[in-house]
């Protein structure tokens, strides 16, 4: 994942949103026992607090060709249209979508960041990425929520609006993904796990209209873990797998290029552990994220942990004791 390293600062009235702090709000039961590791809090590392309203709703991307289905609402994603260049009437990215529920249905022109209502439903086309080269090259980006469950000035909107805009959607977890920052170099000791976790929440906000960082929680080179969004909602992806469900944790570095340390793969373990304990996540629903969409990430050297097994004698080990 590439990031900029520009500050975005957005959010201010949501200061007052009380952040679910893993650790903090739950008290132990009995029964339980291999504990939550030591999780940094988010107020802790970040200067905004996340955005967005939590909401009912769906975040895919799809590609031409590939439609969605949110409740009895299916959207066909039928052809994305590149903007032309010089010419004032195609100076922004379409799609062309055909929108159905039962026998009724419409075909439909929307501009990449517009936003409409129909049969109940608010459609936010987020991005259409028709560059080629560019993050998520070839898939639309679409939010869709219900009516009834979303701000008033919202539901008005016709357009897609910005970080602040998006709904936090929730989700139950069964599953756990493990990614990797994917930084162009490896990173060492001198790199510093908070501002990198700040440019990410930034780059994500003004970029990628993300609420907050699209990780639940993100172990640093040293081991520590910090706390991402609050995994009651959906992460975000680039990519085209549907992210419901999933506890997503992201390891910082580049595991194409450096090796994980001990510290890392502790800290890994450990919070998978207590997922799987504390979700009930089957130790086969444990994935790398080049499982399920066409990436490097988690990087190889982080991925053989999973393939070879290490994590799960890892987390039975602890959940033996
Ligand atoms: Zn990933």
């Amino acid at each position: 994942m590439r990031y900029i390293g520009k500050i975005f600062c957005i959010g201010i009235l949501f200061f007052m949103i009380s952040m679910n702090i893993p650790g903090q709000d739950s008290t132990p039961q009995e029964g339980k026992k291999f504990p939550m590791p030591k999780i940094i809090p988010h107020a802790q590392w970040h200067k905004t607090a996340p955005v967005g309203f939590p909401a009912q709703g769906t975040r895919k991307n799809i590609a031409p060709g590939e439609s969605l289905q949110f409740k009895n609402l299916k959207i066909e994603l039928v052809s994305m249209n590149p903007a032309t260049p010089g010419d004032p009437k195609s100076s922004t990215d379409t799609v062309d979508l055909k929108l159905s529920m039962g026998e009724k249905s419409e075909q439909k022109k929307v501009n990449e960041g517009d936003a409409f209502n129909w049969e109940g439903f608010h459609i936010a086309v987020l991005a259409a990425h028709t560059k080629k080269g560019e993050l998520g090259f070839g898939l639309t980006e679409f939010e869709i929520t219900t009516i009834d469950s979303i701000p008033p000035e919202i539901a008005a909107s016709t357009k897609a609006g910005n970080a602040a805009s998006r709904a936090r959607i929730p989700h139950k977890i069964e599953k756990i993904m493990l990614h990797h920052a994917g930084d162009p170099k490896p990173i060492t000791p001198k790199d510093d796990p908070v501002k990198k976790l700040q440019n990410l929440q930034a780059w994500g906000e003004k970029d990628k209209k993300w609420w907050d960082v699209p990780y639940h929680l993100i172990v640093a080179l040293d081991g520590a873990i910090y706390e991402g969004r609050d995994w009651h909602y959906i992460g975000e992806t680039n990519t085209k797998y549907n992210p419901t469900g999933y506890l997503q944790l992201m390891v910082m570095g580049n595991y194409e290029l450096q090796e994980p340390n001990e510290a890392q793969i502790n800290a890994v373990t450990d919070i998978m552990a207590w997922a799987v304990q504390e979700f009930n996540v089957p130790l086969d629903k444990i994935y790398g994220h080049r499982d399920l969409a066409e990436t490097a990430c988690p990087g190889k050297h982080l991925y053989r942990y999973l393939k070879e097994g290490a994590f799960h004698s890892g987390i039975k080990q602890r959940l033996e004791k």
